[in-house]
């Protein structure tokens, strides 16, 4: 039967995104000439738009791939090749070269130096222009057909298209995850990762909108214990921050198949028992006339969470620190540096939420992001079994698969 097609390719990209937008470019870069971008709504690059509030965090400055690595729940061991050929600084040198300047934060993050997300979509656009990239929007690909070597028949709402290459990048979305199952991909269950946790603790909701630095958690799962030491955010439903969310990513898994339901013990101090010990002896000393409720002895507790510990462990306000016995002086420490919450569900999503879980990267070809099932095929960005924790580790790994996919695919063509 004759193949019916409207047009032909060397490259589609199936998904005007981060991934996607890298690895257009760079194929054409490298020497591709006939490359299309199907994006599904009017709108590519949206979630770069959106992202870091409207910033945009590009990357992060870490700048080795051994350290790089660390940041990534899923795709830790994976990344250790992608990264060793194109890692931070590359991004960085990348952007610098396409006439985007970036700046890093004391954090580290890196945005654009405009500190304005646009600027990111305005550099990815105009670079997909002056290399020839055609883009359609609105255009929902529903199907592809794995011609083995004459490449591949994209279907689309409106018609078909051949391809010699295909890029699949369609980033957390589900119709991208049944294109490559279609094509005898498996799917690792996705799951959501950088989300608050929602705490059964009515108390905490007074403390609404206080942040700590420092705060030491340990998330218990019926499988196993998470750390995590950092910022932390309390919200009216429970507690959120870049603490939390490094927390829920790498317990992601874990607490799906928990349902959300979990311990989390708290250090609010971020010290240990003998550091609180003996600030506790000397205040003691210095305010015995003074009561539990009107001096506090660790300061950069505000005065709200440091009510609520004695509430939560029944300490009242008006004891004077001299009356304190070794009980209740126990309990007191206790509600300071172990204090256990349990966590009866998902709150909302950080500003970054990512799908975990994708195609599974054992199909992978991980130095050229090309299928070990269909030759041709490439998969960059979200998609995949890959997601990093907030601070531009997300988008990191969207520049790095999506360059290496397009390289590899130049290099193939030629
Ligand atoms: C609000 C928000 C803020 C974020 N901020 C940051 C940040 O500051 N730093 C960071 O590192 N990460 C951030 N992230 C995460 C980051 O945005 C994602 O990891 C990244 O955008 C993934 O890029 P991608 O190209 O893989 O997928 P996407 O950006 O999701 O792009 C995929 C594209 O494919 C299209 N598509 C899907 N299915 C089809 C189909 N069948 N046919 C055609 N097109 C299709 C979609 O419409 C979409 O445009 C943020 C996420 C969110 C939600």
């Amino acid at each position: 039967m004759p193949l019916i097609f409207d047009q032909t390719f060397d490259l589609i990209v199936i998904g005007g995104g981060a991934a996607g937008f890298m690895g257009a470019i760079t194929a054409a870069e490298a020497g591709l000439s006939s490359i299309l971008i199907l994006e599904a709504t009017n709108k590519p690059l949206e979630k770069v738009r959106l992202s870091g509030g409207g910033r945009c965090n590009v990357t992060n400055a870490c700048w080795t791939p051994q350290d790089l690595v660390n940041y990534y729940p899923r795709g830790m061991v994976a990344l250790r090749s992608p990264f060793s050929r194109f890692a931070t600084g590359d991004a960085v040198s990348w952007f610098n070269e396409h006439n985007l300047n970036l700046i890093e934060e004391g954090d580290g993050r890196i945005f654009p130096k405009s500190n304005n997300s646009s600027e990111v979509v305005a550099c990815l656009r105009n670079s997909a222009k002056a290399a020839g990239v055609s883009l359609k929007k609105q255009t929902v690909v529903t199907e592809i057909q794995y011609l083995q070597e004459k490449g591949f028949l994209v279907n689309y709402c409106g018609g078909t298209c051949l391809s010699k290459f295909v890029l699949l990048a369609t980033g957390g979305h589900p119709s991208g995850r049944r294109l490559a199952t279609k094509l005898g991909h498996n799917i690792v269950n996705p799951v959501p990762s950088l989300f608050s946790f929602s705490l059964k603790e009515p108390l905490l909701s007074k403390c609404a909108g206080l942040t700590l630095n420092n705060v030491q958690l340990k998330l218990q799962t019926t499988k196993k214990n998470f750390f995590e030491t950092g910022r932390v955010l309390l919200t009216h439903k429970g507690i959120s921050g870049p603490a939390v969310l490094r927390l829920s990513a790498f317990g992601a898994r874990d607490l799906n198949s928990d349902k959300y339901t979990a311990n989390l013990t708290v250090n609010w101090l971020g010290e240990n028992l003998e550091e609180v010990k003996n600030s506790l002896q000397l205040f003691r000393c210095n305010s015995a006339n003074k009561t539990l409720i009107s001096a506090r002895p660790f300061l950069h507790l505000p005065k709200r969470l440091w009510a609520t510990i004695l509430k939560k462990n029944n300490l009242e306000f008006c004891i004077r620190w001299a009356e304190l016995s070794k009980n209740l002086e126990s309990k007191l420490i206790d509600g300071l540096i172990n204090s256990r919450y349990l966590i009866v569900g998902k709150g909302p999503f950080g500003e970054e939420f990512v799908t975990a879980g994708g195609v599974d990267l054992s199909q992978v070809n991980m130095k050229t992001m090309e299928s070990r099932l269909c030759k041709g095929l490439f998969f960059a960005g979200e998609l995949l079994d890959i997601d990093g924790v907030t601070g531009g580790f997300n988008f990191q790994h969207c520049w790095t698969s999506g360059w290496l996919a397009g390289n590899a695919i130049a290099k193939s063509f030629i």
